[in-house]
């Protein structure tokens, strides 16, 4: 049977646009569909924005050390609506590099919904439909907010980089990577920052030492983080958003950003009645090639729910194509993936937390928590934090943990040794760099705990 493409991609996402990119590259008719804006969450209100922001709010921190060391230096106000213009004008750009790319390669591009209505049939909102040999699905996710009394009120990270105006009273909710990155970006920026989040310690799922380090480099900068602390109620006031928290705790904020997670977009996508399976999350089921329980339709990225970053879901994209269009059945690679969280400063990881390793193997923890040279200059508290967890036997590294400035950017080359295999007498046998922070990742000559 011929088909009018070979590859039909729905999401002009982080997956998707690698997939018809590369597809199209190897000469295969590639079509991709995109709702919104190219180049999906990571791009358009996501990563992106996200790390510019995170830039911005910096410089109140940077302008004080500059004090503190001796230049006069006086902070003004931060002006919201001249940065905003210039982050919107890089995000059309970048989605113009986007589009540019995939046209080039010579894949055709819908820029509205699509729905599949068959294995091997999809139907674009204005009617018109086509069939495919392959189907990618690659819509990523769209925040969550739970519903509570005034839930309505509520904005999520998709608000944040629209907003007019800086609020100067802001409340997050959450305590997951996008809500510690809010927190310190809001406070960074000026705003009176509070943060509730329902659990004991903030990032749950990472290192237990890890992340009390990090609630406390939080509220070290002055955030009003409260853990245990649920939103029962919310109502909008003649002063501002008014919030009523689960332990009694009432407050009046300008802004409320719930941060509360991520749910897949498969909702109206005709999925289970092409075959499609989905998750209990509402996740596409895949296997480990990517390919559906539907044999023609394959998703990547954050629509099937694995690891949720930009870089895995290029990887899915990428192995996709190998394995369906270039006879290479490729995996995904989903061992060792380093991240960051981007508060400030960054916490970067890659592989095991110390209580995962315990409960598998004899390991050693290697940890050591200080004072940089630059903070301890100008009587700043903040510290730093290097971990390493190693098995005792092997003497693999199995996980390592930085809180610092440039943690992510160094979890990056460490990550490469770990990857490799690196045992800690690789470590060790590396001559430091000197003087720096990260010299510390070869010095740590003593486990502080074995288990
Ligand atoms: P996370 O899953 O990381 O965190 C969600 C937070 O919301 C958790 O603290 C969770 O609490 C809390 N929560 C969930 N449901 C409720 C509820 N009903 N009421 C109150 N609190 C609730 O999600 P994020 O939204 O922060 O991020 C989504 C994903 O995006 C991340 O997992 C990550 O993969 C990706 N991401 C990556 C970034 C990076 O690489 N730097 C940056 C931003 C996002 P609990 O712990 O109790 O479940």
């Amino acid at each position: 049977m011929a088909f009018d493409y070979d590859l039909f991609v729905i999401g002009g996402g982080s997956g998707g646009v690698r997939a018809g990119r590369v597809a199209a590259e190897l000469g295969v008719r590639v079509a991709v569909a995109e709702e919104y804006r190219m180049g999906g969450t990571c791009v358009i209100r996501g990563c992106v924005p996200k790390k510019l922001m995170v830039f911005a709010s910096g410089y109140a921190t940077a302008a004080k050390d500059a004090r503190d060391y001796g230049w006069d230096v006086r902070l003004g106000e931060f002006d919201w609506p001249k940065f905003r213009a210039m982050l919107h004008a890089e995000l059309d750009r970048l989605e113009g590099i986007y589009r540019t790319n995939l046209a080039k390669a010579g894949a055709e591009i819908f820029d509205q919904r699509a729905r599949i209505c068959g294995p091997n049939s999809v139907e674009l909102a204005d009617g018109r439909s086509f069939s495919a040999r392959y189907i990618l699905v690659a819509t990523g996710g769209a925040p969550y907010v739970p519903e509570f009394p005034g839930h309505e009120l509520a904005w999520t990270s998709n608000d944040v980089f629209l907003m007019d105006t800086l609020p100067e009273r802001v409340l997050i909710v959450g305590g997951g990577y996008i809500a510690c990155e809010f927190a310190c970006i809001f406070n960074g920026l000026g705003a009176e920052t509070s943060q509730y989040y329902r659990g004991a310690q903030v990032l749950r799922g990472f290192d237990d030492e890890a992340r009390g380090h990090v609630a406390e480099l939080i509220r070290g900068q002055g955030i009003d983080l409260h853990v245990g602390t649920d939103v029962e109620r919310m109502e909008q006031r003649e002063a501002g958003i008014w919030v009523k928290a689960t332990d009694g705790r009432e407050g009046v904020f300008d802004a409320v950003v719930y941060a509360t997670g991520r749910k897949p977009n498969t909702t109206g996508l005709g999925l289970e009645e092409a075959g499609v399976t989905l998750g209990r999350w509402g996740q596409i089921e895949v296997d480990e090639f990517s390919q559906t329980s539907a044999p023609s339709i394959y998703a990547v990225g954050d629509v099937t729910d694995r690891i949720n970053l930009t870089p895995v879901a290029i990887r899915e994209g990428a192995a996709f194509v190998e394995t369906v269009f270039n006879d290479n059945p490729t995996r995904p690679d989903h061992e060792l993936v380093a991240s960051a969280v981007f508060t400030q400063p960054e916490y970067a990881s890659i592989g095991l937390t110390e209580e995962q390793a315990r409960d598998e193997r004899p390991v050693e923890i290697y940890s050591a928590a200080f004072r940089p040279m630059q903070n301890s200059f100008i009587g700043k508290p903040e510290r730093v934090l290097f971990k390493l967890i190693v098995c005792t036997n092997s003497r693999k590294i199995l996980g390592c943990h930085i809180i610092s400035p440039g943690a992510a950017e160094m979890i990056q080359m460490v990550a490469v040794a770990i990857k490799m295999g690196a045992t800690k007498e690789d470590f060790d046998r590396t001559v430091a760099v000197h003087p720096t922070m990260a010299e510390e990742i070869v010095l740590m000559k003593t486990p502080v705990r074995t288990a």
